[in-house]
């Protein structure tokens, strides 16, 4: 192995790319910070049973994927998996939903953990942007985060997505419909594992991928033949308002999602241009989960992005952002004297506001000038000892290649004034 390696499954953000994860985890978070959500953050591990809950149906994430770790002291952790139990948590530590004006609705951005089978977008280091709004019922808050996700990938200029969209009941009409579809599947020609999963979380059944299984799912019980009046109503009353937003999604009623706790709206941002790591972005209704982690009743909604995903999609559609060069000014000295000098006016530009970056190393001419090409700075400033002499410094503007000398004095206000 060599030394500089990064571990199986994960991968170093460096520059330029870096800016790109940068912008993306700006982008989706916009119209969530427009939108009255407030940043939370929450820390990398939790006490492992918050995720591993022991009651209800298990999930991939829990059996499989989960990085646990127990400390010096004897303590079982886990490396945070996804974000909404930790975020749940941390609202109702901080006693967030007693402060009376309910939903609490949070926003977050952060690392997650999974041991998975590394591949093309699938890592066991990833980054999500999430949203939570917790403690209240009202399809228009399930509408409202459906939108803001499209308006997030639109805004990046993502045009390849599709919107998929279920409900999966609630506590209710579920049971019943689980104990249908276990009925079902028990009857069908199935290996040990798929077996071991009709018992514990028959829903992810239908997900599954192989074509052989999917074939003898053709007859299943529909979820949707087994809802009830309200959870009907709930989902059709969320459909029409994001059908009313403009916002165009397909149903699809085989999709369950891979956590356990979910209820009624469930969604899926997928992409075509991603092959088989399609989902860009997931999330739904959790009316339950509070009560799972010893919680008052508090019916959740939210949604995670994944920024990886995110970013490769782009790629995938050859969108490039129009992302801003960081530094304005390159100051290149040349000399002794010079150095002093120019480090001083970039100085005092950086504590005026302009962006500004400096030769060090005492590099030559040539050398010094490919790095401000690099830098993407609309002016150089050079000088030597012949220009301190004389008091000025030469001003490139390196779009039209034009040089004037500028005094000394007035460089930085000179660049001031024409970067505006
Ligand atoms: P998948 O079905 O692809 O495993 P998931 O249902 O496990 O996805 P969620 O738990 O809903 O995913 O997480 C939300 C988003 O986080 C996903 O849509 C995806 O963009 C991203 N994501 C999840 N797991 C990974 C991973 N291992 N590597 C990179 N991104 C991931
Ligand atoms: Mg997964």
């Amino acid at each position: 192995m060599s030394t500089f390696q990064a571990p199986k499954g994960t991968y170093d953000l460096t520059p330029p790319r870096s800016a790109t994860f940068l912008a993306v985890r700006e982008a989706i978070s916009a119209p969530l910070r427009d939108s009255g959500y407030g940043y939370i953050e929450t820390p990398g591990f939790e006490n492992v049973e918050l995720f591993a809950r022991g009651v209800g149906e298990s999930t991939d994430i829990v059996t499989k994927e989960m990085y646990t770790l127990t400390t010096k002291g004897g303590s079982q952790l886990a490396l945070r998996p996804e974000g909404t139990a930790s975020v749940l948590r941390a609202a109702l530590e901080a006693n967030l939903h007693k402060a009376g004006n309910l939903p609490v609705k949070l926003w977050y951005s952060g690392s997650y953990y999974r041991y998975e089978r590394p591949q093309s977008g699938r890592y066991r280091h990833f980054s999500q942007v999430g949203a939570e709004a917790i403690g209240s019922e009202d399809p228009a808050l399930d509408a409202e985060l459906i939108i803001l996700a499209d308006q997030a990938y639109r805004s990046l200029g993502l045009r390849q997505f599709r919107i998929l969209l279920n409900s999966l009941g609630d506590k209710e009409c579920r049971p019943v419909y689980r104990e249908a579809l276990q009925t079902f599947l028990r009857d069908l020609d199935l290996d040990e594992e798929t077996r071991r999963r009709i018992e514990i979380n028959p829903l992810r059944v239908l997900d599954d991928k192989r074509a052989d299984v999917q074939k003898q799912l053709t007859d299943a019980p529909k979820l949707r033949d087994y809802l009830c009046d309200a959870c009907k109503a709930y989902h059709e009353e969320v459909r029409a308002l994001i059908t009313a937003a403009g916002v165009v999604f397909e149903d699809d009623e085989k999709l369950v999602r891979g956590l356990d706790y979910y209820t009624r709206t469930t969604f899926e941002f997928v992409h075509d241009g991603l092959g088989s790591q399609s989902a860009v972005g997931g999330g739904g209704r959790y009316d339950g989960l509070s009560e799972m982690i010893g919680g008052p009743e508090l019916p959740s909604v939210g949604w995670a992005l994944g920024v990886d995903r995110t970013v490769l999609a782009l790629e995938a559609e050859g969108v490039e952002l129009d992302l801003p060069a960081t530094t304005s000014v390159y100051a290149v000295p040349l000399g002794e004297e010079a150095r002093r000098v120019l480090f001083g006016v970039v100085t005092e530009l950086r504590r005026a506001g302009i962006a500004a970056d400096f030769a060090f190393g005492g590099r030559g001419l040539k050398g010094a000038m490919k790095s401000a090409n690099r830098s993407g700075a609309r002016y150089t400033l050079v000088a030597g000892e012949r220009d301190l002499a004389e008091g000025v410094v030469q001003l490139k503007d390196m779009e039209s290649g034009e040089q004037t000398a500028v005094p000394l004095a007035e460089a930085a206000a000179e660049l001031a004034k024409r970067l505006g």
